[in-house]
């Protein structure tokens, strides 16, 4: 039997169908829309892209949205100050800099300076430490860890009691998504086990995953034999595996062996096309909340 595809390219539409019309709402009854503001320091192609793709997203949804293109050179200071201002300011209810910043600015003290209540990508400590708490608490989850348990919960997968290994540990993927599923709530209530480099029996753990999530970011890590039959698996990872001569464009593969795998699992996520289009709906809707949050 194979696989359903649980297509994030198609989750993403309605998605943002969904931000769309509660922006539509809000300016109807209140007069206002979220505000998203996007610092781009420097001009690297790669994050000139990021930001054009998320500035496009935020205006085709009603947003007011600013770009706000910074010097390689601008001072950890003036940047601060920027923040500053947009942390004060009402009309913006998102704040984010596009990573990675120049060699001469500290990532760490830039992130934290912005406010936590208006830190969409949810990377602040504050709000690592609300996800921690759960509930009420988390106001933001970060982006892609949002959209893998968007599509978990979308594609009816049941998670309650259900056994989540996560392939990788890292802060932006495996450590939050691992936490959100082991939260009490929708979407969530799972026994989870999180493995990476030093796990001793890899395949072991993988095989009796009802929901296998991997973000670890080696091509074909796990092979077929390693996933339960009727499973529903999350492959996160997305590894350049060589040049389509004709586009010009690379040539992507995730963690899973797919083709194989969809022969196995009960639902996949594909690559591309699967988790990477997640990421961008995902920071629209936490810049909504923080709107309505703000109007609370
Ligand atoms: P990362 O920071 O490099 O972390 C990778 C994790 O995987 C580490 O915890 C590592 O274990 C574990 N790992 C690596 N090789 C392993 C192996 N052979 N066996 C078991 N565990 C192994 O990566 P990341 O930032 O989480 O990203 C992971 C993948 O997801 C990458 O391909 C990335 O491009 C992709 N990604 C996609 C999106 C998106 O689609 N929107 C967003 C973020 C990331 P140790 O801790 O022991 O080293």
């Amino acid at each position: 039997m194979t696989a359903e595809i649980i297509s994030g390219t198609e989750i993403r539409k309605a998605i943002l169908a969904e931000v769309k019309e509660e922006v539509d709402q809000m300016k109807e009854k209140h007069g206002k829309v979220p505000g998203l503001v996007t610092i781009l320091v420097g001009s690297s192609p790669a994050s000139i892209s990021y930001v054009t793709l998320k500035v496009k997203t935020a205006i085709s949804l009603g947003f007011h949205e600013i770009q706000d293109d910074q010097p390689e050179d601008i001072s950890e200071e003036d940047l601060l100050a920027l923040i500053d201002k947009y942390n004060n300011d009402p009309d913006i209810h998102g704040i984010l800099v596009q990573l990675p910043l120049p060699k001469h600015i500290d990532d760490k003290k830039i992130l934290v300076a912005i406010n936590p209540d208006k830190d969409v990508d949810a990377f602040h400590p504050v709000n690592v430490g609300r996800l921690m708490i759960g509930g009420e608490e988390a106001i933001f989850h970060p982006c892609t860890p949002a959209g893998i348990q968007e599509m978990i919960v979308r594609s009816g997968t049941e998670t309650s009691g259900a056994e989540v290994v996560v392939v990788g540990r890292s802060n932006i993927v495996g450590k939050p998504i691992a936490m959100m599923m082991a939260q009490k709530g929708v979407g969530a209530n799972a026994t989870v086990t999180i493995v990476h480099t030093r796990t001793k029996d890899l395949a072991a753990h993988c095989k009796r995953a009802d929901i296998l999530i991997v973000a670890a970011g080696v091509p074909g890590l796990v092979k077929p034999e390693w996933i339960k039959p009727g499973s529903t698996v999350i492959d996160v990872g997305v590894n350049r595996i060589g040049m389509n001569e004709k586009t010009g464009k690379a040539i992507l593969s995730g963690d899973v062996d797919f083709n194989a795998a969809k022969e196995i699992a009960g639902k996949i996520t594909p690559v591309p096309g699967g988790v990477g289009p997640m990421t961008i709906a995902m920071l629209m809707k936490n810049t909504l909340k923080s709107a309505q949050y703000a109007l609370k």
